[in-house]
């Protein structure tokens, strides 16, 4: 019986160090030290401002209202992303618009998108069935690779769009050295325990555009015009105005004083899980598991592996690849072979979701399964390897030779 997990946050003396600090001073609510972690990561990504939030699912909706949606909008979203993508489209009162994603970078298809907007669109972007206006293109970074984003900034360019990165995943990741966040567009991250580094939970949005941060920075704080440090700076006592509707999405003095100490392994754990992915491609070929596609990096993209994601390859395991009958068949094995993982202690994921198909978004639009073809194959056919830092060879090698194992024991009953 063995015990990896999929994914271990990495922490040292580090952080107890910095959260003690913080707890000794007494202040430990929102202050100096998100000030110094926004500082911090926006620095790392080459972006003049970070805006620390409670979660990427809230720094998603303080980005979109900072961006002008609201519920005259349409956003193109991709439909394999996790469910938090759309949800934060529906919090503005906007309509996620579902596109599907390219079936070996598993993310948003560029062509997909260009062919949404020339078959439901007018010209003056009116969608023609509902009348609402398309506005933005949330591009995510799944996994810790990047989207297409040069392409999806043309498209964007070319019909005026906004671009939001949903980059929860690919905190570090770039194209050809540019930096995820530095192609221009707003970004938000996810510093939860399954991201790349972790404050337990929170989330932050990059811009460049110090009156969308300045915005968003209110909006954070019930729409307060003067923020809480500032306020004990001087007369305490005095209330500031209200203008906005706003929320409290308050990242905490000591899940900052977390990310401090987390920064400053940053460069560490990349570059770990960085080998890591590269051993698990090595063993993946040399012990002739062929059955399973490794994630396929484009030429030129830095692939920070948030999580490692491989898919069944239907064809080498005996089913008929693209008939939906088969996916399904295939999708038991994958199954099977993921709990019989887990019965050794071997735990592993799906990718993530084919989000129109969950409950909520089936329910409210009536997608078929078949409406996003690449989607729902990786929703059905998926598998995320454990991948950490404090992982040993020995480790990686025990979760293959155990795949290896239970796929020669299940294959003959499926296919
Ligand atoms: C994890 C994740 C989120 C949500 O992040 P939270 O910080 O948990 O809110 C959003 N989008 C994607 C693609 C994610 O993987």
């Amino acid at each position: 019986m063995y015990n990896i997990p999929v994914i271990l946050p990495f922490f040292d003396q580090d952080e107890a160090d910095e959260v003690s600090k913080v707890l000794a001073s007494g202040w430990v609510a929102q202050g100096g030290k998100v000030a110094e972690f926004e500082k911090m990561v926006a620095a790392y990504e080459h972006v003049a401002h970070g805006v620390a939030a409670t979660s990427c699912t809230t720094a998603l909706h303080l980005a979109l209202i900072a961006m002008g949606v609201n519920e005259s909008h349409d956003c193109i979203v991709p439909s394999f992303t996790f469910t938090a993508t759309p949800n934060s489209v529906l919090y503005t009162g906007a309509t996620p618009i579902f596109c599907d994603v390219t079936a070996d970078t598993y993310n948003l298809d560029p062509d997909c998108v260009e062919r949404i907007i020339r078959e439901r669109y007018d010209d003056r972007l009116i969608n023609r069935q509902t009348g609402k206006q398309l506005k933005a293109i949330i591009a995510v970074n799944l996994f810790g690779l990047c989207a297409d984003l040069p392409r999806i900034n043309a498209i964007a360019k070319q019909y005026g769009l906004s671009v939001l990165q949903d980059s929860a995943c690919a905190f570090g990741a770039k194209i050809n050295g540019t930096m995820e966040a530095d192609f221009g567009n707003m970004t938000c991250l996810s510093f939860h325990p399954r991201k790349s580094i972790t404050t337990g939970e929170g989330g932050m949005v990059l811009t460049n555009d110090a009156a969308q941060a300045a915005y968003m920075r209110t909006l954070r704080s019930h729409g307060a015009t003067v923020s809480e440090i500032d306020r004990h700076k001087k007369a305490g006592y005095l209330m500031p105005d209200f203008n906005e509707l706003g929320y409290n999405y308050r990242m905490t003095d000591i899940q900052a004083a977390v990310g401090i100490a987390q920064m400053r392994k940053m460069d560490f754990i990349t570059d770990t899980r960085r080998n890591k992915a590269a051993l698990y491609d090595k063993c993946i070929q040399e012990m002739g598991i062929d059955f399973l596609k490794p994630p396929h990096v484009p030429e030129g993209y830095y692939h920070t592996y948030q999580s490692y994601v491989c898919v069944l390859d239907m064809e080498r395991l005996g089913f008929r690849p693209g008939e939906m009958d088969e996916i399904e068949k295939a999708s038991n094995l994958r199954n099977e072979i993921m709990s019989k993982l887990d019965n050794l202690g071997i735990a592993t994921r799906v990718g993530t979701h084919a989000t129109h198909l969950l409950g909520h978004y089936r329910d409210r639009y009536g997608f078929a399964p078949d409406a996003f073809p690449a989607s729902y194959m990786l929703d059905s056919l998926s598998i995320t390897l454990p991948l950490y830092v404090q992982m040993t060879e020995q480790d990686q090698i025990q979760v293959l030779q155990s795949l290896l194992e239970i796929k020669n024991e299940l294959v003959g009953r499926y296919a």
